[in-house]
C-alpha cells in the first residue's frame, strides 16, 4: 500500500509530515496512514502539472504517443486487477466481484480514450463553410490545460479513470484528489503510469482533506478546468470557486432517480432489476433507483417478491465469497444512512424489511438491504438522496401519473422504466428529464455512452466521446486568402 503523494513524478510525504487513517468498514480497523496534502503540496502538483503541459511537449505530442501510454496504464491496471481490486475492497468495503468489475472497467476505460487520443490524429480539424469566400476557416481542437479533478469514494479507481482517461487523451495534465476514505487505488494508479513511463507532472495525486487539499486545487489561478464528481452542495462550491477565473467546469452530482415499472412486466424480472438498481455497491451509487414506481395492478404481488428477495441478500465482508452487500463506505455514510431510515419512519414512512444492523455484526458499517413504502411525497426519504441500501417504492394508476412523479425531483441525473410495450416505454424514456435513462433494466454503464445529468444532477457529461470534449478548447483559424486588398482604411 502507498502512502506518499505523487507529485512530479515522485514519491513526496505531506509538507507538515500529516497523515490520515485509512479504516476498512468491514473491520473498522485502521489498515494504513497516508499523507494528507497541504495547500502547499497542492501548489506542487499544480506548478508541476503546468510545467508539464506548457514546456513539457503532452499536449504537442501526437494523439497516437498518448495513446501509448494509455494503453500501457491500461495494460498495468489488468496485471494487476485482483490486487486492486482487493485493495478496492479493504478501502470501500464494497463486494469484491463488484470492486474486481470496477478495475476491469477503469482499464477498458484507458483503452476507450486511448482510441479517441489516435482518433485526433486523423481528425484534427474540421473545415467550415464560410459564406464569404474572401476567407477560409478551420476549427481545431486543443487541450484545455491543466485539470483539476476531484472524485468521490464509491467508485475510487473507476472514477478516477473516467477523469484522468479522457483527460490524458485530449492532452491535458491533472492533478487528481481523490476522496478521503478511499484513496489506496489512486495511489496504485500513480504507481502504474510512474511504469508505464508517463512524463513526469502529466499526472499528479495529491491524498487529503476535501476542505484542504480538495480547496486548494479549485481556488488554485493555474487551474484551468475543474472536473468534479461528488455531492451537490460540493458541487456548488466548486462551481462559485471556478466562477472566480473562470474555470471551465464539469460536475457529475446525486440524484434521487425514479424506476418505473408498469404491469405488463415480468414481475421477477422486475424485482432482480430493482434489487440491481438499488443494493449494488451497498445503493452508494449517483444513478441508483431509489424511487421505485409500480404500477397498482402488480403492486402487492411485486413488493411480496421485493421484500422476500431483499431479505435473502447476503451481507458481509465484501472479501468473502458469496457475499453481495458489503458495509457502508464510512462510520460518516453509515450514520447518514440510518438517520435518514428514522426520519422517514417518523415522518410515516412503513419499514417493509431492513432499515436495521444485521444480527451477528458487531464491529463494520453493516445495514440490512432496506425497502419504505408509504413514503410521504415531499418528505425527505422521497426527495433527498440517501447514498445507501433504501428504496422507496410506491404506486402509480397511469402512465401521466408515473412520469409526473418521476420527473418531479430537483435532480435528473438517471431514471429506469420497464414494460413489455416497447412503445410505451420508449415513449416515457422520452419524457424523463434525466441524463441516463434505462429501458427493462437499471444500471448498466458504459465507456461509451454518455453520463451525466439534467437539473441539479449536474453540468456536462462524462464518458464517450463527450468525455474528450470536457478537456477540449476549440479554435478557430479564419485566413484571408483574397489577392485584393481589404480596403477599409486604405482605398
Ligand atoms: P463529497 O461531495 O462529500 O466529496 C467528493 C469529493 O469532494 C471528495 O474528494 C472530497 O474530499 C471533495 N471535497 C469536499 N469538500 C471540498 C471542497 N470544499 N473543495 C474541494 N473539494 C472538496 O461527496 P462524496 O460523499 O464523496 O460522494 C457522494 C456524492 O457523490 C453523492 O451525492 C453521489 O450522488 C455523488 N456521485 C455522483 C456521481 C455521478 O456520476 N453523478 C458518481 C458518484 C458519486
Amino acid at each position: 500500500m502507498r502512502s506518499e503523494l505523487y507529485i512530479d513524478g515522485s514519491w513526496k510525504t505531506a509538507s507538515d509530515g500529516k497523515t490520515f487513517e485509512v479504516v476498512n468498514p468491514a473491520t473498522e480497523e485502521v489498515v494504513h496512514h497516508i499523507a494528507a496534502a497541504t495547500a502547499e503540496d497542492v501548489d506542487l502538483a499544480v506548478k508541476a502539472a503546468r510545467r508539464a503541459f506548457d514546456t513539457g511537449g503532452w499536449p504537442k505530442m501526437s494523439g497516437a504517443e498518448r495513446a501509448r501510454y494509455l494503453r500501457a496504464i491500461a495494460a498495468g491496471i489488468r496485471a494487476r486487477q485482483a490486487e486492486i481490486a482487493r485493495l478496492e475492497t479493504i478501502d470501500n468495503g464494497k463486494p469484491f466481484p463488484e470492486a474486481d468489475w470496477d478495475i476491469a472497467d477503469a482499464a477498458g476505460c484507458f483503452d476507450f480514450y486511448a482510441g479517441l487520443a489516435e482518433q485526433l490524429d486523423s481528425n484534427p480539424e474540421e473545415p467550415i463553410a464560410l459564406a464569404d469566400g474572401r476567407f477560409t476557416s478551420k476549427a481545431v481542437r486543443e487541450p484545455i490545460g491543466v485539470a483539476g479533478a476531484i472524485i468521490p469514494w464509491n467508485y475510487p479507481l473507476l472514477m478516477a479513470s473516467w477523469k484522468v482517461a479522457p483527460a490524458l487523451a485530449a492532452g491535458c495534465t491533472v492533478v487528481l484528489k481523490p476522496a478521503e476514505v478511499t484513496s489506496l487505488t489512486a495511489l496504485e494508479l500513480a504507481a502504474i503510469a510512474d511504469e508505464a513511463g508517463l512524463p513526469r507532472g502529466v499526472l499528479n495525486i495529491v491524498t487529503g482533506a476535501g476542505s484542504v487539499a480538495g480547496q486548494a486545487i479549485i481556488d488554485h489561478g493555474q487551474v484551468d478546468k475543474l472536473a468534479f464528481t461528488g455531492s451537490g452542495p460540493v458541487g456548488s462550491k466548486i462551481m462559485a470557486a471556478a466562477a472566480r477565473d473562470i474555470k471551465r467546469i464539469s460536475l457529475e452530482l446525486g440524484g434521487k432517480s425514479p424506476f418505473v415499472v408498469f404491469d405488463d412486466s415480468d414481475i421477477e424480472k422486475a424485482v432482480e432489476w430493482i434489487l440491481f438498481g438499488i443494493f449494488w455497491n451497498q445503493g452508494q451509487v449517483c444513478s441508483a433507483t431509489s424511487r421505485v414506481l409500480v404500477q397498482e395492478g402488480i403492486y402487492a404481488p411485486l413488493l411480496k417478491r421485493l421484500v422476500e428477495e431483499t431479505n435473502r441478500i447476503r451481507i458481509g465482508n465484501g472479501l468473502e465469497e458469496g457475499v453481495l452487500l458489503g458495509p457502508l463506505g464510512s462510520k460518516k455514510q453509515y450514520e447518514q444512512v440510518v438517520a435518514a431510515i428514522e426520519a422517514a419512519t417518523a415522518a410515516g414512512a412503513t419499514l417493509a424489511c431492513g432499515g436495521t444492523r444485521p444480527e451477528g455484526f458487531e464491529k463494520g458499517y453493516y445495514l440490512r438491504p432496506t425497502v419504505l413504502t408509504d413514503v410521504p411525497l415531499y418528505s425527505a426519504a422521497w426527495v433527498e438522496e440517501i447514498f445507501g441500501p433504501v428504496v422507496c417504492v410506491r404506486s402509480f394508476k397511469t402512465e401521466d401519473e408515473a412520469v409526473e412523479l418521476a420527473n418531479d425531483s430537483r435532480f435528473g441525473l438517471a431514471a429506469a422504466v420497464m414494460s413489455k410495450d416497447d412503445a410505451r416505454a420508449e415513449r416515457v424514456a422520452k419524457a424523463f428529464r434525466a441524463g441516463i435513462v434505462w429501458i427493462n433494466c437499471s444500471q448498466p454503464t458504459f465507456t461509451e455512452a454518455p453520463w451525466g445529468g439534467y437539473k441539479q444532477s449536474g453540468i456536462g457529461r462524462e464518458l464517450g466521446r463527450w468525455g474528450l470534449d470536457n478537456y477540449l478548447e476549440t479554435k478557430q483559424i479564419t485566413k484571408y486568402v483574397s489577392e485584393d486588398p481589404w480596403g477599409w482604411y486604405i482605398k
